[in-house]
């Protein structure tokens, strides 16, 4: 074996410190940026040999080639480690016919959060009335997808071909795939047993690969928010102010009180513990917007640090990213009332709940990628017959809000994780309320790799 001899000292901060520092420098190197760049126009710096461009060397360079590795590497892992994590879960729940009542508990969750979510934007946003006395003219279209109907999208979960599945990342037809081949295994007998044990090895290699992944992200976080904060200005926010302010607001309420009251209500465990460990899940969700390319570090967060079962979190955690939209029907809900204000339009009760019921179905079977609440927002305005243009009117102020609303989601998707898990006995406490629970498998010490094969 090679002895490298270098240091083996352990990294002077945890890895949750160093995301976070990543994160906060990224935002002030790339306002920094801005400020050196007014109105886009490029600073260069004379280096008499070579002019360096700022913008092309820096921005378009460096920083966006990390970030975009970063993006593409979290995606990569997503299917393989879905469908590994979620064959193991079926295969270790013995009893397979538990898999309808824990499916039923979860997406009745889903669905119920994503209603109570969306009443709540509503009932605020027309307390507040953003869009009342806003003129403004959309200077950019936006053309709507017709929604699917729920026939369609109960019948899309079936994969025709599962490697098409894969490779277009069709979490559901994944996710049922995934069920059907674990059921089969467990239903093997001696030959079911090898195949599993041939599963669960994958699933450590795997989740090795996650937590390699998470060393990374400081550098990965830097990046894309240096790059966003490079063109984020105060400017476009005008008569949107308001606007952004209602969403955030309760998107912050929904994560920082509806999650804790009814965590507490259905499992009695402290919710501030409960926050405190969905740190890390949080940040990867707001600076990649995407609940799918977060379900790695959403997984690993379930299962090695709130204590959810492989078994319950292989299954709800990317179900969850795939149909659980809280913030995004947050956003929604604020923005119908103040699409209908800005058009001067009045929206009936019976609209209301429409939007409700629109908002909520909508959400199922539309993948955690950024942007998708926009959207879905055109088929929620389509049924109340609202201008779908008015997309455009809000689109300058998505991208912070996508981040926002992602990291609400991925904390809802751990929520209900927990409550399943807990009223299926599939939940060990003592991780839970072990503060440190994690922290030791995320270090890791590349330059030792041999030494430290897992038996
Ligand atoms: N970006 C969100 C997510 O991935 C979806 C959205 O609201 O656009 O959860």
């Amino acid at each position: 074996m090679t002895e490298l001899n270098l240091s083996t000292k352990p990294p002077k901060y945890s890895l949750t410190t160093r995301i976070v520092i990543g994160m906060i420098l990224g935002i002030v190197i790339g306002s920094f940026l801005q400020w050196l760049m007014p109105n886009g126009k490029d600073f260069v710096i004379d280096l008499l040999v070579f002019d360096l461009s700022i913008k092309s060397f820096f921005v378009d360079g460096i920083l966006e080639v990390i970030g975009q590795i970063f993006m593409a590497s979290l995606r990569m892992l997503v299917v393989p480690l879905v469908f590994v994590s979620l064959v193991c879960g079926v295969c270790s729940l013995q009893d397979t016919t538990k898999l309808g009542r824990i499916g039923g508990k979860a997406i009745g969750l889903y669905l119920v959060t994503t209603a109570i979510a969306i009443s709540f934007a509503i009932l605020i946003a027309l307390l507040i009335a953003p869009g009342e006395g806003v003129n403004m003219i959309a200077n950019t279209s936006f053309s709507s997808r017709e929604a699917p109907s729920l026939a369609q999208v109960i019948i899309q979960m079936f994969p025709t071909n599962p490697f098409e599945a894969f490779a277009q990342g069709k979490m559901l037809q994944v996710i049922v795939f995934a069920l059907l081949f674990g059921i089969a295994i467990a239903l093997s007998g001696k030959t079911g047993e090898r195949v599993a044990a041939i599963f669960e090895d994958f699933s450590v290699v795997i989740m090795r690969l996650v937590t390699i992944l998470m060393n990374l992200a400081p550098y990965g976080v830097f990046a894309l928010l240096a790059t966003l904060f490079t063109t984020v200005s105060i400017e476009t926010f005008g008569n949107l102010i308001v606007y952004f302010l209602v969403v955030l607001a309760v998107l912050l309420i929904h994560a920082l009180v509806t999650y804790p009251v009814l965590l507490k209500i259905f499992t009695g465990l402290s919710p501030i513990r409960f926050l405190k460990k969905m740190r890390d899940a949080a940040i990867f969700a707001f600076s990649t917007a995407s609940s799918n390319a977060t379900i790695p570090v959403t997984l690993e967060t379930a299962t090695k640090k709130m204590g959810v079962k492989n078994s319950i979190a292989s299954f709800t955690v990317p179900l969850g990213a795939t149909i659980n939209m809280d913030g995004t029907a947050i956003m929604q809900g604020v923005a119908t009332v103040f699409i209908a204000q800005v058009f001067s339009q009045d929206l009936t009760l019976a609209d209301y709940l429409t939007v409700v019921l629109t908002a909520t179905l909508a959400s199922i079977g539309t993948a955690g990628v950024p942007g998708v609440g926009l959207i879905m927002l055109a088929m929620v305005l389509d049924q109340v017959g609202l201008p779908v243009e008015g997309i455009a009117l809000i689109i300058g102020v998505d991208r912070l809000l996508d981040m926002t609303r992602t990291a609400v989601n991925v904390t809802g998707d751990s929520m209900v994780s927990i409550i399943v898990a807990k009223s299926e006995d599939q939940f060990d406490k003592d991780m839970f309320l072990d503060e440190k629970a994690g922290s030791a498998i995320e270090e890791i010490d590349f330059h030792h790799l041999k030494d430290e094969q897992t038996s």
